[in-house]
């Protein structure tokens, strides 16, 4: 724990901006240990746990982590001149953490997306040495068949030259659409190239329709979650992926 400013800590707690912080303390609503206390530059530590705001209890924390079901149209980056990012899908009283995505979803991918200011567990999961699994479900054009398995166990050389990691493909489905016969598989890869999923199945000559994430290490998308919503990591999930 470190010493601050009780002020910047309620704000950083999201209990509002220093000013309101500091209205709020002159009207007697914010308490340590019981007693009122009017001075916003007091210094307390970060684990008092005996801070209160109204009544209710303050946990401060340094770190956030957010589980979010990515829509199609927004982009995986903090900002952007043309575009919403996920950012904006954020309240405030979580964009003050500063989080960011870790890893990219393509804008017209959906599904899961971690989004924190852990930056070291950023760096763990986005490391190549790591190879962190990433699962993607997906509807693909064209009927997908045990020659794809193979080359995808394989790698395939991508439009670089690049040749993929040994990558795990299940065919789910095969069913006709507007667009023809179509294919419903999970692909788990272990690295994260630009547009790797679609870059991967063009390589065997077919086209993604539609890309959702739903896997990223031992986390799981929440199906209970629409998309554009969020929802912090359980302490089990936090603790399962560090
Ligand atoms: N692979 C892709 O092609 N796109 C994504 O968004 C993620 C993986």
């Amino acid at each position: 724990s470190e010493k601050m400013r009780i002020d910047k800590l309620l704000a950083h707690a999201g209990f509002g901006t220093r000013s309101e912080i500091k209205k709020a303390m002159k009207q007697g609503l914010i308490t340590v240990a019981g007693e009122i206390v009017k001075d916003p530059g007091l210094i307390v530590r970060s684990d008092n746990s005996t801070i209160a705001f109204g009544g209710t209890p303050v946990l401060y924390k340094e770190n956030i982590y957010l589980l979010m079901n990515k829509p199609a149209g927004v982009v995986s980056a903090t900002e952007d001149v043309r575009d919403r990012t996920v950012l904006d899908l954020l309240a405030d009283s979580e964009k003050h953490f500063a989080p960011f995505p870790v890893g990219r979803l393509d804008k017209d991918t959906v599904g899961l997306l971690l989004l924190t200011n852990d930056g070291q567990l950023a760096h763990q999961l986005l490391s190549p040495k790591k190879q962190v699994p990433k699962t993607y479900e997906a509807i693909v054009l064209g009927t997908v068949n045990q020659e794809d398995q193979t080359a995808f166990m394989q790698g395939v050389t991508l439009d670089d030259g690049y040749v993929t990691l040994p990558a795990q493909l299940t065919i789910l489905d095969r069913f006709t659409a507007a667009e023809g016969r179509c294919s419903l598989i999970h692909l788990t890869i272990h690295e994260g190239k630009f547009h790797q999923v679609k870059r991967m199945f063009l390589a065997v000559g077919k086209k993604v329709l539609h890309l959702k994430r739903i896997t990223m290490g031992t986390l799981h998308l929440d199906e209970s979650l629409p998309e554009g919503t969020y929802r912090e990591l359980t302490e089990q999930e936090l603790a399962d992926l560090q």
